[in-house]
């Protein structure tokens, strides 16, 4: 099925205007349509899920703080309102830049050609195993809703294995938690699992004391947190060993199996292991046949176009651009920025006013918290940590959120949680693994026998 600009999919209001398809609906891609907005063109948004996620968010659906609906927002809602957008639910599964078509598969309809004006490519990055794909089934990673559920489901998970063994505290290793890679998510992630650990669960189980449970922070580099000064790692550092989590730096991750890890050759048993280290971009280069940087990132120009495509950009975390030599984050505001700017260009393009003003990205802070009361914050030079650095990242965090009802509902949880430590979305929603009949304590005598729990192939 091929798509025109005048034919059905995207159903176009005016079929005469530039059609502009933008490929990813996280940051940049939302960014880029609401800079549009109002600008004489037809936008087609295209993304595989129905929803925005704000990913940094998702370490705390991963740990029960939140649901995941609370930090996701359906892509069509945000939209409603502005008029010349037009979604659609699809897999983009490659680009003819010559012939200017992107090529989708969508579930009903099959394969799917977009014809396009103009183009711009936000389809962001995927996790990393560094070469090491066999880890995955063992250590989940963090960057979708699902993602999040299944770490949740092995975090709650362990508790209630570990709940069901014949001598409980006999096998610690099920209540060891390693995560593997220290920037900014795994340290989040582990500042949250000690919380749930320690604060949230501690009164909730009677075969167990979840307070003993052994978090390991595992990170290659030298340190944990590079992205961020010295100064203010040390600090997180202290932060996290006051929280009782091992923090072991400069080893890379040897092995990783169903149970636990081997790291500088020294094996930790575990009953979880969540991968927290690592990103490569969407296939988008290979999609456009353009230049890449080592790290398999689209190169571009000052304008954020593609070399000699002025009608194709490339943002967010998916682009390699340097400034001020230095490459740009993977982070949102880049990509937000980004967005924005391609947006911006293109409006000026299709009203006759071309811009020659280079992207610039303003870097408003960059920020890592750790549990309740501390964060760090760091921008042009002004790096705070403690807690009035955990209030803005809190403010920044609600008044991001794409939505209103978000915004609303993460406020109120977090009230709620603050003063409670209650977390309000401790579902299982997969079996968790391991726990067999044969783990199950003693029946007491007259007790109903009940179901055995559910069990997998651990
Ligand atoms: C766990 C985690 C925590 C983070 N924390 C922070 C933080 O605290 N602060 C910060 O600034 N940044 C953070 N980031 C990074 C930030 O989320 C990214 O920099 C940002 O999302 C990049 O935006 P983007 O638009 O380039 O890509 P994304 O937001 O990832 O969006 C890409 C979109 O493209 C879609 N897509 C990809 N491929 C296809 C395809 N083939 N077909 C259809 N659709 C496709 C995806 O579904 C997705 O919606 C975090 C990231 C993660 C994973």
């Amino acid at each position: 099925m091929r798509a025109t600009p005048g034919s059905d999919l995207p159903a176009p209001a005016q079929p005469a205007l530039p059609h502009v398809v933008v490929l990813g609906g996280g940051f940049g891609g939302l960014a880029a349509v609401k800079a549009l907005r109002g600008a004489p063109v037809r936008i087609t948004l295209v993304d595989r899920k129905n929803h925005h996620l704000f990913q940094p968010l998702l370490y705390q659906v991963a740990t029960a703080g939140l649901a995941p609906g609370d930090i996701a927002a359906s892509i069509r809602q945000v939209f409603r309102r502005q008029k010349n957008v037009t979604v659609a639910m699809a897999e983009i599964t490659g680009v003819d830049p010559e012939s200017r078509e992107v090529h989708l598969a969508a579930p009903e309809s099959g394969e799917v050609v977009l014809d396009y004006d103009y183009l711009i490519v936000a389809t962001g990055v995927s996790q990393s195993y560094f070469g090491h794909d066999e880890f995955a089934p063992y250590a989940p990673a963090l960057k979708t809703i699902e993602d999040a559920t299944a770490m949740r489901a092995a975090v709650l998970g362990a508790f209630e294995r570990a709940e069901l063994q014949a001598e409980p505290g006999k096998s610690p290793e099920l209540l060891t938690f390693v995560l593997v890679g220290a920037g900014p998510t795994g340290v989040e992630m582990a500042g949250a699992l000690a919380e749930l650990a320690r604060a949230t669960l501690a009164e909730d189980f009677r075969r167990i004391d979840p307070r003993r449970s052994r978090i390991v922070l595992l990170e290659a580099g030298p340190r944990i947190l590079p992205t961020f000064h010295a100064s203010l790692a040390a600090k997180v550092l202290r932060r996290l060993e006051r929280m009782g989590i091992e923090v072991r730096c400069g080893k890379a991750v040897e092995l990783v199996d169903e149970e636990g890890v081997q790291v500088g050759g020294e094996r930790i048993d575990a009953g979880v292991v969540l991968w927290t280290a690592g990103v490569k971009p969407s296939p988008a280069a290979a999609w456009l046949g353009a230049a890449t940087d080592r790290a398999g990132r689209v190169k571009v120009e000052a304008d954020l176009s593609l070399p000699g495509r002025p009608e194709v950009f490339v943002v967010g975390d998916v682009a390699a651009r340097e400034q001020d030599g230095r490459q740009l984050p993977g982070v949102a505001q880049v990509a937000i920025q980004g967005g924005r700017y391609a947006g911006r260009a293109i409006a000026a393009l299709v009203t006759g006013r071309p811009s020659n003003v280079p992207f610039r990205y303003i870097n408003k802070g960059d920020m890592a918290v750790v549990g309740r009361n501390f964060a760090i914050l760091e921008r042009e030079g002004i790096r705070v940590g403690g807690f009035f650095a955990w209030l803005a990242w809190a403010f920044v965090h609600v008044v991001s959120l794409a939505l209103f009802n978000n915004r609303l509902i993460v406020f109120t949880q977090w009230a709620w949680s603050y003063f409670t430590f209650e977390r309000g979305s401790r579902l299982i929603t997969a079996a968790p693994r391991g726990v067999t009949s044969a783990t199950l304590p003693p029946r007491a005598p007259g007790a109903p026998a009940s179901a055995s729990p559910p069990n997998d192939s651990r």
